[in-house]
């Protein structure tokens, strides 16, 4: 059969509230058309993010009455534990309550005033931490990473020639390597099991430890099967193995392949510096056998890690994003090819080519998407990184919209309804104006800012 089902029946509903366009126009006018500032309950289809917005299954539900709540040694981490160590079998396992606990107790051990970290693409919280501890981020990405048109079949890969020209030149100011599988920042591409083999011989050659961001590994290795030559009639959970082995640690926000609504971990081989971990996570967290988690929730992950590298779920994740980037390329909607792991990326600035970057087309597809469709996407361009560290505004390099895809949340009428909303949008499209920023904070303004849109 060619048609790809969802490998799940459904058994709990959460009731979408339908409403109009007439109603949406004016919850826009009332969040000041900055998405962020819905009630979730104004939303049709939540695209906003794939972060802990998955479906957990009834095994996970069941789970979670099987979670203990003792403060030490709680069976439910021993489980949770075990599910971590058999897919990526690193020494100590400790659990947080989301990725960027992992990140910033990960700086803790290696970052520090003056230090450099190469990655792929920081995440924005990697990169976050990694300054906030005084260091310097640094992207080494390959250049079809950044070309939206491009179609490398793993566009998330390190640039080795750049990294070991940047290494040769500053290894004594860096304390670890980082790669990011997939790439969110870089629209969720993978990178080859040769690519994470070639970063880690760099990393190797100067005696740095080097950490992967595994927060989509399953999908990360899914790829790989699908295209690396000679993985193909591999199973998942080797694949995974083999991304691990090289590798002396890693970070994991569980809200995005550990399928649960919250959790993460730091996971490493070092001793002294596990101890130094754990240390700083009973101040930070809570006891090393809980970290920022409720028994419950270890439960849940450890049944999570167990689901999530299952073919047929992963075959159903990455077809509904691709079905979606090749309906909208034969509409003529600029997309990010190939499709990612976990979202749909529309180059907006190309799309509406009439609308000024400095007036935001992100924002104001965005804002169409809602306004047509109900469904909330988030703006990645100038919105977002446009504001600069001394108050100039400069255009972003793109303007893009992501889609992101909750795991096992939307089926694929919902996927056919929102290509029918950029149909319609393709029918409006010259009629779309930009907007303005009326009021916004000194940081991180796309998350509060207000907008106005334009009349001309
Ligand atoms: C989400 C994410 C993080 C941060 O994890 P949180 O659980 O949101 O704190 C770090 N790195 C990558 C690649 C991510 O996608």
């Amino acid at each position: 059969m060619k048609t790809i089902i969802e490998p799940f029946r459904i058994k709990a509903v959460e009731p979408i509230t339908l409403t109009t366009e007439e109603d949406r126009r004016g919850f826009l006018k009332k969040a000041h058309h900055n998405l962020f500032l819905l009630p979730s309950s104004q939303v049709l289809i939540d695209l906003l993010t794939d972060s802990g917005t998955g479906a957990m299954s009834s095994a996970q539900w069941a789970a979670i009455m099987t979670g203990d709540e003792s403060y030490a040694g709680s069976p439910s981490f021993y489980r949770f534990e075990a599910a971590v160590k058999n897919l990526m079998p690193f020494k100590h396992v400790l659990p947080t309550h989301q990725g960027r606990a992992a990140e910033a107790m990960l700086m803790a051990l290696y970052g520090g005033e003056g230090k450099m970290v190469p990655n792929n693409t920081h995440f924005d919280t990697t990169r976050a931490n990694v300054e906030a501890s005084g260091a310097i981020a640094q992207d080494f990405v390959i250049a079809a990473g950044l070309d939206p048109a491009n179609e490398h079949p793993f566009k998330g890969n390190m640039d080795i020639d750049a990294l070991k020209t940047f290494m040769a030149a500053n290894h004594e100011r860096v304390p670890l390597v980082m790669l990011t599988i997939t790439n969110n920042a870089g629209g969720g591409q993978p990178v080859s099991l040769e690519n994470i083999r070639a970063v880690a011989a760099v990393a190797r050659a100067y005696a740095k430890p080097f950490y992967i961001d595994g927060c989509r590994f399953a999908e990360n290795a899914w790829f790989i099967k699908l295209r690396e030559p000679g993985q193909a009639d591999r199973s998942i959970p080797d694949i995974v193995r083999d991304c691990f082995a090289e590798t002396d640690g890693m970070t994991m926000s569980a809200k995005k392949d550990g399928l649960g609504n919250i959790g993460g971990w730091l996971a490493l081989n070092d001793d002294a510096k596990a101890e130094q971990a754990r240390a700083h996570l009973i101040r930070t967290e809570g006891f090393p056998t809980y970290g920022g988690l409720a028994g419950r929730d270890l439960d849940a992950l450890a049944v999570g890690l167990e689901e999530v590298v299952d073919e047929n779920y992963l075959a159903y994740r990455v077809r509904s994003n691709a079905y979606i980037v090749e309906r909208l390329d034969a509409l003529g909607v600029p997309v990010v090819k190939p499709a990612g792991g976990h979202a749909v990326f529309v180059d907006a600035r190309a799309w509406l080519n009439h609308i000024d970057p400095m007036h935001y087309p992100g924002q104001a597809l965005a804002v169409a998407l809602y306004e047509a469709g109900g469904i909330r996407s988030c703006e990645i361009g100038t919105v977002m990184f446009g504001r600069q560290k001394d108050g100039t505004e400069q255009r972003a390099p793109m303007d893009l919209v992501r889609l992101a895809m909750p795991r096992r949340t939307y089926t694929q009428s919902h996927a056919d309804y929102i290509v029918e909303v950029f149909e319609e949008i393709t029918r409006r499209k010259a009629s779309l104006k930009g907007l303005r920023i009326r009021k916004e904070p000194a940081m991180l303004r796309h998350f509060t800012c207000e907008f106005e849109p334009m009349t001309a």
